[in-house]
């Protein structure tokens, strides 16, 4: 099987979490764009999942289940993609519920602090703007457009949510080095998200790779939208120094210019193979 007539992406958000469409808008669009195989990976919730489940063999997709975990490292944010190719067990079920219980109170604490700098969001309206689920920073990004404290989702983030900012608020998330163990013995396969997108050095870079790889982490998003070939070499390089299995995906949120289409990332090393035929 090559990946030129079996395109594959292990990295897609629905509106069970930040994503613009539903889990069967979303498989619907993949499958227009080719893709065979993906994994739905919405943040910290598996909310879109039995609706993925639902349509995906009728639109002859090979479906991974799991979900973009959040923790920290060294006071920074970090992301994990967690897949569970064997399905959800009981115990995949309760890190949701525990990562469900820490957005909740994260939420919390970002209205407090917004509320400190003056700015007076309410829990219901941030809600709202989640379509009734637990908020993410984007949709206090909406409520911020939407009473006119900044212009659009970027100010939002490099004014108030973003790495270091005040809403960027991660004493809620468990460390790296305990996450790891934590979704390995609940049966998941753990890639390290979009190594590249991190406000990190390169030798800090690496060294988070590093101590992904030694908390137990089994696989690296070699690519994740667009990169160049540069970086995509130096991450190959340093997978198989660590012996991490390849990953790759879009990140897709939403459809436009903003966010690459499923399957629309870089150019994948040719060492790349479908997920598929090493899990389960
Ligand atoms: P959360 O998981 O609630 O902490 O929100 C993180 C999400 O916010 C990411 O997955 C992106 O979708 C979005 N995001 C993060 N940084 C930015 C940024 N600088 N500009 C726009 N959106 C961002
Ligand atoms: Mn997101
Ligand atoms: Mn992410
Ligand atoms: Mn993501």
């Amino acid at each position: 099987m090559t990946l030129a007539n079996y395109q594959c992406d292990y990295h897609m958000h629905s509106t069970a979490s930040d994503g613009a469409l539903s889990p069967t808008e979303l498989l619907t669009f993949a499958a227009e764009q080719g893709i065979r195989e993906l994994a739905l990976t919405d943040h910290d919730t598996f909310a879109g999942l039995q609706e993925a489940r639902a349509v995906a063999a009728d639109l002859q997709i090979q479906l991974l289940e799991g979900m973009e975990f959040s923790c920290v490292w060294k006071g920074m944010t970090i992301h994990l993609v967690a897949l569970w190719p064997e399905g959800l067990s009981d115990q995949a079920w309760e890190v949701e519920r525990l990562q469900e219980k820490a957005r909740w109170s994260r939420a919390e604490k970002i209205l407090e602090k917004l509320a400190k700098a003056g700015i007076h969001l309410t829990l219901d309206e941030v809600v709202a703007q989640a379509g009734g689920r637990v908020p993410g920073r984007p949709h206090f990004a909406a409520c911020l457009i939407a009473g006119g404290h900044v212009k659009d989702q970027g100010q939002a983030f490099r004014k108030l949510l973003g790495a270091g900012k005040l809403g960027d608020v991660k004493n809620h998330w468990l460390e790296l080095s305990d996450a790891l163990p934590l979704l390995i013995s609940a049966g998941a396969f753990c890639s390290l998200a979009h190594p590249l997108r991190y406000k990190l050095t390169r030798s800090k870079r690496v060294r988070l790779i590093e101590a992904f790889a030694a908390a137990g982490g089994q696989g690296l998003e070699a690519v994740s939208g667009r990169q160049d070939v540069a970086q995509t070499a130096s991450l190959l390089n340093l997978a198989k120094v660590l012996n991490l299995k390849l990953s790759w995906g879009s990140d897709f949120h939403a459809p436009g210019p903003a966010c690459p289409a499923p399957g629309a990332y870089a150019n994948l090393p040719s060492a790349c193979q479908p997920l598929s035929q090493f899990l389960a």
